[in-house]
């Protein structure tokens, strides 16, 4: 392998405008970073780019990714724009003429996601996809919030349907004591990993980066998010967990398990969340959990997020990889 990997997760209100691009890309560059991965689909559906399939955040203006790509690509620094992918919120061009499409609660209550299973949420999503790789040079595209909302989710009709036919069972009876709960749990992530191996096919030989919960097996069971397979299947280049803890020692044990879990197929960035909701870390307590990280055998870091970091801690990043 080569040298340890630097990247970091950007809101619009970062790369807004030219001159906070430009600065931006500087400030990364003279730190080493290789990678900025820009938020283009927030959690309420809207885009931080002119777009055609999806709305564009109507605070925003004209065209703050196509800035961005110019200014990073200047630096010499890789960027894939970052799509919260199932959560469709008040911003959502999809829900918003196909309110059937939305994922439900038990109770019928619709969560503010789109159904994964719906093959129109996928193709939807996948257009988003297609859209900003097409019109931008970017070296790849990033998966977030690739999973449901949690374990109730989700209860439409076409999930009830869909379980009742493989089944004979209704879904709302099951629980995990439950003989075929492990079947259960299989046919819940099947729709997640189909939409990342549709997007693998979409997306050629670009880049796919994924965030990730970092306790894994457990996210197969509660969010349906079997990250260790698509990074098994080479369906992603790299497996970004989001390690937010104050704790080095976890970040230890984390990454250790990652590690495991990929079993060399792809690269494992440890994302750290300088400022998370939970985690706030200062720049000694960064440093020592991405040497935590490096020691324990991660391929790069990926911090959270580009509006926390400080000068002194991207003086210290400079020092590492
Ligand atoms: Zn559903």
């Amino acid at each position: 392998m080569g040298s340890f990997g630097k990247a970091v997760w950007a809101h619009p209100s970062d790369f807004g405008d030219r001159e906070r691009a430009r600065r931006m890309a500087e400030r990364l560059s003279d730190a080493g970073f290789e990678l900025v991965i820009p938020c283009v689909k927030d959690t309420r559906g809207y885009l931080a780019y002119p777009s055609e399939v999806g709305k564009m955040d109507p605070k925003l203006e004209g065209d703050p990714l196509g800035v961005l790509v110019e200014e990073m690509g200047r630096a010499g620094l890789k960027v894939h724009p970052w799509m919260c992918v199932f959560p469709e919120g008040e911003g959502s061009a999809l829900l918003e003429g196909n309110p059937e499409l939305s994922a439900l609660d038990p109770d019928g209550k619709p969560l503010g996601w789109a159904c994964p299973r719906r093959d129109e949420v996928r193709s939807y999503e996948l257009e988003l996809y297609r859209e900003v790789s097409g019109r931008y040079d970017v070296a790849g595209v990033h998966l977030d919030y690739i999973r449901y909302a949690g374990p109730q989710m989700c209860f439409c009709p076409t999930c009830r349907r869909e379980f009742r036919e493989r089944t004979g069972r209704d879904l709302a009876e099951l629980d995990r004591r439950d003989p075929e709960w492990a079947d259960f749990l299989v046919w819940r992530a099947e729709p997640v990993t189909k939409f990342v191996e549709e997007l693998r096919r979409a997306m050629g030989r670009s880049e796919i980066s994924a965030a990730v919960f970092p306790g894994y097996p457990d996210c197969v069971v509660s969010v349906g998010q079997d990250w260790a397979d698509w990074a098994r299947r080479g369906l992603v280049d790299f497996i970004f967990p989001m390690t937010y803890t104050n704790s080095p020692l976890l970040v230890v044990g984390y990454t250790r398990n990652h590690l495991a879990q990929v079993g060399g197929k792809v690269p494992v960035w440890e994302g750290l969340g300088k400022r998370s909701s939970q985690s706030q870390l200062s720049a000694e307590v960064l440093r020592e959990q991405v040497e935590a990280a490096r020691c324990a055998g991660a391929q790069g870091v990926v911090v959270f997020h580009y509006g926390a970091l400080e000068d002194v801690d991207l003086e210290m990043l400079r020092e590492v990889g």
